[in-house]
């Protein structure tokens, strides 16, 4: 394992941070894999699901059994780390601007395009390589002028060149579910099946670019721009997987969702030797734009009368939300027939807040689909 430090720029003198990343394997000797943990950096289960991943890394490279690179940035956010405030960390924004940490990274295909377009022909392995090259140096010229966009900058430079990027995170309380492109779905259906997720939820931009889209979506872009004289594939497969609630921190959880990815990175050929039996498939892909938010009309102590998991119908009773004032109780509702997949762990909710989240069927929303 080659542990390579990354000092983040210095948005203010005397606040060094820096970023680690471990590699594993041979770079160029098979496929690469990119997993970061904690990109919002209270999202604890997933640090502790890379820690088990680092053990089994090891151990699997100590036993030469693995094929190609895999890189593991088991805490994606030293810049959230370091924010606390009022006794509690702030992890999902960056305080000095509020951007989310998981938006706005670089869209490359303009930058990319012109460059490889006289270099692509009829091969498409040679193309993959040659947009690939052309990536690693646009994410290298991308300017960064503050420790925010140095970081995201670092975390782009890790998984651009990447066919598997897995960016690990949570919700407030949640099923195991992930995201990812709908153009990847019929790929990634072998990712929920190692997972064991009851869910994927899909959409090829889900808006402000995410991670996962920065790194998949690109290879998109660029096949529809060029068309099959220079064929080009969804040579990314990146996905962003939501491992349950914030309090879902536990070593039985963590050593069972790191094999789960050690499963999948042998199914897709990193690892060699035998190969865990599939477990049957229990995942479906439901369209992002399906998700609903459940809103709070006013402030109050939330209570919760239905548990994630639970397959409801439209009008179902999921909460009541109570105005200790008044003593105004509204009852929160189902607003379609779906799976309840989330909900807010906070127990007081202010006017406006999501309480939760009942995917359907049906796309009945557009524009930005991710919550802020
Ligand atoms: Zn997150």
């Amino acid at each position: 394992m080659r542990l390579q430090r990354h000092p983040l720029l210095q948005s203010t003198p005397g606040t060094q941070q820096e970023l680690v990343s471990l590699h594993y394997g041979t770079p160029g000797r098979g496929l690469k894999a990119s997993i970061q943990a904690s990109l919002h950096a209270d999202e604890v289960p997933a640090t502790l699901v890379a820690q088990h991943l680092r053990q089994l890394l090891a151990d699997l490279e100590d036993a030469g059994r693995i094929r190609g690179e895999i890189v593991l940035v088991p805490a994606a956010n030293p810049i959230g780390l370091h924010q606390w405030m009022l006794h509690g960390m702030q992890g999902r924004f960056d305080l000095r601007s509020g951007e989310n940490f998981n938006r706005h990274y670089a869209d490359l295909a303009d930058a990319v395009a012109a460059q490889v377009q006289p270099l692509l022909g009829a091969d498409m392995a040679a193309n993959v390589a040659t947009v690939r090259t052309a990536l690693r140096q646009a994410v290298a010229a991308t300017p960064s002028t503050n420790s925010l966009a140095h970081l995201r900058q670092i975390l782009l430079g890790l998984a651009i060149d990447a066919d598997i990027v897995l960016d690990l995170h949570c919700d407030g309380e949640a099923l195991l579910h992930f995201y990812t492109a709908e153009s990847l779905w019929p790929e990634a259906q072998l990712l929920g099946r190692c997972l064991g997720a009851e869910l994927a939820l899909l959409a090829d931009a889900s808006g402000d670019n995410p991670f996962d889209e920065a790194c998949s979506m690109v290879w998109a872009k660029l096949a529809g721009r060029f068309g099959p004289t220079k064929p080009l594939p969804m040579a990314c497969l990146a996905a962003t997987i939501e491992l349950r609630g914030e309090a879902d921190v536990r070593h039985d959880l963590a050593s069972r969702d790191a094999q789960a990815i050690v499963h999948y990175l042998a199914e897709r050929g990193l690892i060699e030797g035998a190969v865990p039996q599939l477990p049957p498939s229990t995942c479906e892909g439901l369209p992002l734009s399906g998700s609903i938010p459940l809103v709070a009309p006013h402030g109050g102590v939330l209570v919760f009368v239905r548990d994630t998991g639970e397959r409801l119908r439209s009008g179902d009773h999921i909460a009541d939300l109570i105005d200790p004032f008044s003593g105004q109780r509204t009852a929160i509702t189902s607003p379609v027939d779906g799976l309840f997949f989330a909900r807010e762990n906070r127990r007081f909710a202010v006017a406006g807040m999501s309480l939760g989240k009942v995917v359907g069927r049906t796309p009945l929303r557009q524009g930005k689909l991710l919550s802020a």
